[in-house]
């Protein structure tokens, strides 16, 4: 019955692999012969099966749990250096006719205010966002076929790439909306989306049944093989996630990983990013009122063990987590932070008064976008506003093989020194400009390629002269 180059939901994510994968891991993850033939694979870098992934997971042996973590770092460190992506998600709408039991813009929700943005507002919270340096948008919409129509989002899309504020631009608009038809693909392709991102949820069947009791989002097949559809469509960069807490976290870390073996045995491509949130509190939900909780521990080695098993996947951490936890997340495998994020419908433009509060979760991290630059720069990470991949047609299998051979490094290096500097240039604090620049001095020099190295540095006196979206 399973089926990895299937395209039906219930034999690439068979139950019972899944169920046999985690009674595989529970009788080996104390054997040491095989946790170590596990971990000399691993140590190739070209990745784990979801079996061999488990193991790792589910092993306590606190050697080789030490082993796994420094494994995890390396393979970060090989793979993206020490860059780290920024963005923020843009919540265009809150109406929804589905009743996921985690989310609060579910439909029975009569209390919380439903908002949903104006071309002109979407251009004004543009411009916001734009005005704190971001350059890589994640849209998010409530799921209603009446008030946000496939060809609002595709209105909204083109807002955003339109504004052209000061300096600024939004280059890269990724895309988080309920699964849809490959005729949407298609329009959102064609719209020139990133990612199109959509979040499993729950792998487990009979509980995301339950969880999403209402609306279309019921059909677990119809959700589950939404990446499929947007792989024939077209999009070739597709983002998964779990959201933790829902399931057991082995349950859906297998599942995860299934998928990931899916889209790559199905379509040659595994997926660009994989994001991993937990439940929050909101507006009428408590996260205690859900059994499986995962604590930090848990939740590091998860961020490890996927590091482990999909050395290539961008990996993605938002502003749920606190800045404590993003720091531990970031040494572990992260390679993708949101910052200085609203989660409510308009509230960059304008503060938005707690009765108007349409949020859809609770933030941990609550700094602005300038102290998030100054901390990762602190904690030597080189902060990246590049989304030149996409814009110069790196996508799919031709940005797996790339990152895959690890010269990747050739061009998101000087990408990211060459966008940091345009952030250092036109938004940041006198603090983190001075940071900035001796890290870019630094960060120039370890260019390995002098052509490449020199095309840099002419460049960065270019930004500084006021020209700007140099890319490689
Ligand atoms: N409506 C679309 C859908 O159904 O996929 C768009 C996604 S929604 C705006 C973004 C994600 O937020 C969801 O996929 C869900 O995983 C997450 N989310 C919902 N409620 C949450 C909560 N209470 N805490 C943390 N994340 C939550």
């Amino acid at each position: 019955m399973y089926n990895p180059k299937s395209h039906k939901a219930e034999e690439f994510i068979c139950h019972q692999e899944i169920l046999d994968t985690l009674e595989y891991a529970q009788k080996n993850k104390n054997n040491i012969e095989i946790v170590d033939k596990i971990l000399e694979k691993a140590r190739l870098k070209k990745g784990l099966t979801h079996r061999e992934a488990a193991v790792l997971l589910d092993c306590d042996i606190p050697e080789k749990v030490e082993e796994i973590y420094a494994l995890a770092r390396e393979i970060k460190q090989d793979y993206y250096g020490n860059r780290i992506v920024l963005f923020a998600p843009l919540y265009l709408s809150n109406y929804c006719v589905n009743g996921c039991v985690y989310c609060p813009y579910h439909l029975k929700n009569k209390h919380i205010p439903r908002k949903k943005l104006t071309q002109e507002e979407i251009r004004q919270e543009v411009e916001a966002l734009q005005d704190m340096g971001h350059k890589r948008l994640a849209i998010e919409s409530g799921e209603d076929p009446v008030n946000n129509p496939i060809e609002y989002i595709l209105d909204s899309i083109k807002t955003i790439y339109d504004v052209k504020h000061k300096n600024g631009s939004i280059r890269r608009v990724n895309v988080n909306i309920a699964a849809t038809t490959v005729e949407n693909y298609k329009k959102l392709h064609d719209a020139g989306i990133g990612t199109y991102i959509l979040f499993q949820e729950t792998y487990h069947k009979e509980s995301y049944e339950k969880l999403h009791p209402t609306g279309p989002k019921h059909n677990y097949a119809y959700h589950t093989e939404a990446m499929d559809r947007a792989m024939e469509a077209g999009i070739d960069d597709v983002s998964l996630g779990v959201l933790f807490g829902l399931e057991l976290y082995r349950y859906e870390f297998a599942g995860l990983l299934m998928h990931a073996e899916h889209l790559e045995a199905a379509f040659g491509v595994g997926p660009h990013a994989i994001s991993v949130p937990r439940i929050k509190h909101a507006d009428d939900i408590d996260p205690d009122a859900f059994d499986n909780g995962i604590d930090d521990d848990t939740f590091a080695k998860i961020v490890a063990c996927i590091r482990i098993a999909a050395p290539y996947v961008g990996m993605i951490i938002s502003t749920r987590e606190s800045k404590e936890c993003r720091e531990k997340l970031l040494n572990l495998g992260v390679s993708q932070i949101s910052g200085g994020s609203k989660t409510s419908v308009g509230g960059y433009f304008k503060p938005m008064p707690d009765s108007e509060d349409s949020s859809q979760f609770d933030v941990s991290d609550r700094r602005p976008l300038d102290e998030v630059i100054k901390w990762l720069m602190e904690l030597g990470y080189l902060p990246s506003f590049c989304t030149s991949c996409y814009r110069q047609g790196r996508t799919g299998d031709r940005f797996m093989e790339i990152c895959k051979s690890q010269q990747i490094h050739n061009f998101c290096q000087p990408n990211a020194i060459m966008t940091l500097k345009e952030y250092l240039e036109d938004y940041a604090s006198d603090e983190t400009k001075k940071l900035g620049n001796e890290l870019i001095s630094k960060e120039v020099e370890l260019i390995e390629n002098e052509k490449i190295k020199q095309v840099v540095k002419e460049n960065l006196k270019k930004i500084e002269q006021g020209e700007r979206d140099f890319k490689f």
